[in-house]
């Protein structure tokens, strides 16, 4: 379904990404795990497009030069040149690191906001299966953004992504500086909304133990390569990964 080949992302002399190749079937959940500055954010900003509005803006700005090398590919067309609005028309959608939601805006208005992309009919049956996916965004639909709790607002940011009617998400970091227990409380939702909405997931995260149980594969970044990948099985059964990446 998303799928890199042989991707290369530098900033000025400095390799961000060296020959990663990952992809997503349909209906999957794939896991990229990977420590501080592993090249997470840089995949997913290249994957979604992002990267592409990055190096033009640094370019008109006279700054570092970004070059990006390699190919995407969604449902086999090649897309590595298209802007991130036409991948987002395509249904691929990001939810981007630290959230970013409207702090000023309320709940309503933040996922009224995410349903650019939607006709009438379905932003109101996507509100209603938000608010079902996340029982406590319906009772703060009036809500500052900026006074959710730090778990409130990652369930906000994916929910107004999904207000835009993503055929495949990527999450980078949800989890990140959350409590175990808010953590549990996500990491269920997005089993939910695969099964539920059909909808392939493409989660980043430092640590993979919390997310582990519900990716049917995984990708480990080290440094900007891919160093392994393999099947949840398969990742557990092997010691060093084990120990290295899971904590068990
Ligand atoms: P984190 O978990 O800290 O978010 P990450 O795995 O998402 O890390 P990236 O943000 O993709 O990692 O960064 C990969 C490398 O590229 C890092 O060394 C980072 O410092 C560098 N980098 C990221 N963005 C830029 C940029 N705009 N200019 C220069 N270097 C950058």
């Amino acid at each position: 379904m998303l799928e890199a080949r042989g991707l290369m992302v530098f900033y000025e002399n400095m390799l961000a990404l060296n020959n990663v190749s990952v992809r997503c079937d349909q209906h999957q959940i794939v896991g990229v795990f990977g420590a501080n500055s592993a090249g997470k954010s840089t995949l997913m900003y290249t994957l979604s497009g992002i990267m592409e509005d990055i190096r033009r803006k640094e370019e008109m700005a006279g700054g570092e030069r970004i070059t990006v090398l390699g190919e995407v590919l969604f449902m086999d067309q090649d897309i590595s040149h298209l802007k991130p609005s036409k991948r987002a028309r395509m249904g691929i959608i990001l939810c981007p690191e630290r959230r970013r939601i409207f702090v000023e805006s309320s709940v309503l208005e933040n996922l009224r906001i995410g349903a650019y992309l939607a006709t009438p009919a379905q932003a109101k049956e996507t509100l209603d299966y938000v608010f079902t996916v996340f029982p406590p965004l319906a009772r703060l639909k009036k809500r500052t953004g900026g006074f959710l709790s730090g778990g409130e607002q990652q369930m906000l940011a994916i929910g107004r992504a999904l207000m835009a009617q993503p055929k495949i998400l990527l999450l980078d970091e949800p989890l990140l500086g959350l409590s175990p227990l808010m953590q549990a409380t996500l990491v269920k939702a997005i089993k939910e909304i695969r099964g539920q909405k059909r909808i392939s997931i493409m989660v980043t995260e430092q640590y993979a133990r919390p997310v582990l149980p519900i990716v049917d594969y995984a990708f480990i970044l080290e440094n900007g390569a891919a160093v392994l990948e393999g099947s949840r099985e398969e990742l557990l059964d092997n010691p060093d990964v084990r120990s290295a990446y899971f904590g068990v």
